[in-house]
């Protein structure tokens, strides 16, 4: 398939505050897209100007929700060069949730190299200030018009970019965690490990909850005995427990984190040992008491690192450490970005530079 290149004609104004970027909210010039017909397959790849689309009030995605997407970064280096960080496994598991979601698989090194022509053509947009990058989202939605409960047979697939600032303004600061006895993310059979829009939806209403009470994040345990931990917010969950590396094992309801995946392998690295078993939340509330659990933190692209400050379950509130993050996970967070920003050599191939 070609990649057809499509002229803008009214260039955006540049980032005027590179600091005060608030996440997810503009977005650059040009965007990629590609359409999809069963029998015809993919066609159509283009980058062209960023713009709305028109879509039937009929279309499946507004009525089942059948849609996936993906997250990553690209960050601008001291030397000026542009980096992503493990971009094919963003398209590898784009097309494990398209598979999960019954919608048409892309070509992961169709779509890379689309990625990075549109980076090229955008590096203008990718902010040089400390922390901050250009937020990538590729995304597939189903586009037939059509109300009948099945899957769709035209989808859109397309990237939208958009600069963000540094996450930690003021530096890593812990967050305080509620662990919801009640409410769940996924359920094993169901679309957990899927990066799909229902999941996020469902998790709204906890998290609004979370907020009123004065909390940062949500802790979702297992659906089915609510005993187990499994993630937090949109975050995979490390802890540092008897001075080992836990995290819940990835069986279907805990999205396999790009970060955790990296995280995993440079604490082991690091010669810690990693158990891949989930947590009880006695473990958590106890441990955090007994001195047994040291450090806790969340892994996303977004964060990098988001350390635990406090966790809340039921009637009563444990406090991790002094109130400041850890020192492994500070350790961590640094190594990792490290890596990103190319302050640290690359031994396991993580870059793809452009
Ligand atoms: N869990 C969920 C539910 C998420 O949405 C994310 C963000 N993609 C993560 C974990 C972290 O994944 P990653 O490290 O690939 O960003």
């Amino acid at each position: 398939m070609d990649l057809q290149i499509l002229p803008i004609d009214h260039p955006k104004p540049r980032i005027s505050d590179e600091n005060n970027l608030v996440f997810g909210k503009q977005f650059t010039d040009r965007m990629f897209v590609m359409e999809y017909d069963s029998g015809k397959g993919w066609h159509s790849a283009r980058i062209q100007p960023y713009a709305p689309f028109v879509l039937d009030p009929a279309a499946m995605v507004f009525h089942y929700a059948q849609e996936i997407f993906e997250g990553l970064k690209a960050f601008r280096r001291a030397d000026g060069t542009i980096a992503l960080f493990r971009p094919a496994d963003n398209f590898a598991r784009f097309n494990r949730s398209a598979r999960r979601m019954c919608m048409p698989e892309v070509d992961e090194r169709f779509v890379l190299d689309a990625l990075l022509e549109l980076i090229r053509l955008e590096a203008d947009w990718v902010p040089h200030n400390q922390g901050t990058s250009l937020y990538i989202r590729p995304t597939m939605i189903a586009t037939e018009p059509m109300l009948g409960v099945r899957p769709s047979n035209k989808y859109l697939c397309y990237i939208i970019l958009s600069p963000v600032g540094a996450y930690y303004k003021g530096g890593v600061a812990p967050v305080k965690i509620w662990i919801s006895d009640f409410y769940v993310r996924a359920t094993e059979g169901g679309t957990g490990e899927a990066k799909t829009g229902g999941n996020y939806a469902a998790s709204l209403y906890a998290a609004k909850q979370a907020a009123e009470d004065g909390y940062d994040q949500v802790l979702w345990l297992d659906a089915k005995e609510k005993r187990f931990v499994e993630e937090v917010g949109s975050m995979n969950m490390l802890f540092l427990y008897d001075g080992k590396i836990v995290t819940s094992p990835l069986r279907g309801t805990v999205l396999d984190g790009i970060t955790r995946r990296s995280a995993l392998t440079l604490l082991g690295d690091m010669g810690y040992q990693i158990e891949e078993r989930a947590l009880t939340v006695d473990e958590v509330m106890e441990g955090a008491t007994n001195g047994r659990l040291t450090e806790a933190f969340g892994t996303g692209t977004a964060v990098v690192i988001s350390p635990v400050g406090s966790f809340c379950y039921k009637d009563s509130c444990v406090r991790l450490g002094d109130g400041q993050p850890g020192k492994l996970t500070m350790e961590l967070y640094h190594k990792l970005t490290a890596i990103q920003y190319g302050k640290e050599a690359d031994s396991h191939n993580w870059v793809t530079l452009l």
